[in-house]
């Protein structure tokens, strides 16, 4: 079975490296230590080709849609695409808090302007239960998400059945992510490549691994206040439009239907 997967993984290892040249993470990479490894990830599934799936530990699995069996290379893609989308997103907001808003460049008002849209305040709004500006939290949460999925765990991602979604995470189980068919599919949302719509789903359902930031809490927990800041639907979205992509209309919806500030 190892066997089999090395000529997967030498391919990953190639189409790694024409990332790094293609997007620049090579030169991020070096601002963190330690160096990043790239992605550690398992793909479980049935009926896919050789190489591709690990044995269906929860014996729930269904087969990754891709017509060809080529899944690991779709969610490597994407995966590759969220640690660029997750980083730069931070740099954005960060450069955006550190700013004065009346001295802001055209890419920082822009930024904030998205921001203020989808969080509803200023990335420079002091927080203080939160220790600090509100920008800061939401920048140190993405670049916490692209460290862990540059290698910083090993992520299970499991091909279920579900319609309706594109992936979701189930509480307590820890390090995966349930992919449902519309994940695979072509959706050809307006602005949104593929890649980057899978991108933005594989951060959406990390920031829920990572912080059990949760879509419900609006309804689990009616008193929190920020309640966007808890809403992954906005994380997503106003990441791909800020690196100038179109947004998932149902994720600005979901988004929308959490309130604002609630004091
Ligand atoms: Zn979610």
């Amino acid at each position: 079975m190892y066997r089999s997967t090395e000529p997967e993984l030498e391919d990953e290892l190639s189409s790694l490296m024409e990332a790094l040249v293609r997007t620049d993470l090579e030169a991020e990479a070096e601002e963190y230590t330690p160096a990043a490894t790239g992605p550690l990830f398992d793909v479980a599934c049935n009926g896919c080709a050789a190489g591709q799936c690990v044995a269906c530990q929860s014996g729930a699995c269904t087969a990754c849609p891709v017509a060809g069996g080529g899944c690991r290379r779709i969610v490597f893609d994407a995966v590759v695409e969220a640690i660029k989308l997750a980083r730069s997103t931070a740099d954005k907001v960060d450069a955006a808090t550190a700013t004065s808003a009346d001295s802001r460049n055209k890419e920082q008002k822009e930024t904030a302007r998205l921001y203020r849209f989808f969080f509803c305040h200023d990335p420079s709004w002091f927080i203080s239960w939160a220790g600090g500006p509100s920008g800061a939290t939401v920048s140190t949460r993405l670049r916490a998400v692209a460290n862990e999925l540059d290698g910083g765990r090993r992520l299970l991602f499991e091909c279920r059945a579900q319609g309706g979604c594109n992936a979701f995470t189930i509480p307590g189980v820890h390090s995966t992510v349930f992919l449902c068919p519309p994940f695979w599919a072509t959706q050809g949302l307006a602005g949104l490549p593929e890649v980057n719509r899978r991108a933005g789903t594989i951060i959406h359902e990390m920031l829920h691994n990572l912080y059990d930031l949760d879509d419900s809490r609006r309804f689990n927990n009616p008193a929190q206040p920020t309640p966007r800041r808890f809403d992954a639907h906005c994380y997503e979205v106003f990441l791909l439009r800020a690196n100038g992509y179109g947004g998932d209309p149902t994720d600005v919806a979901a988004c929308g239907q959490a309130p604002c500030e609630v004091f």
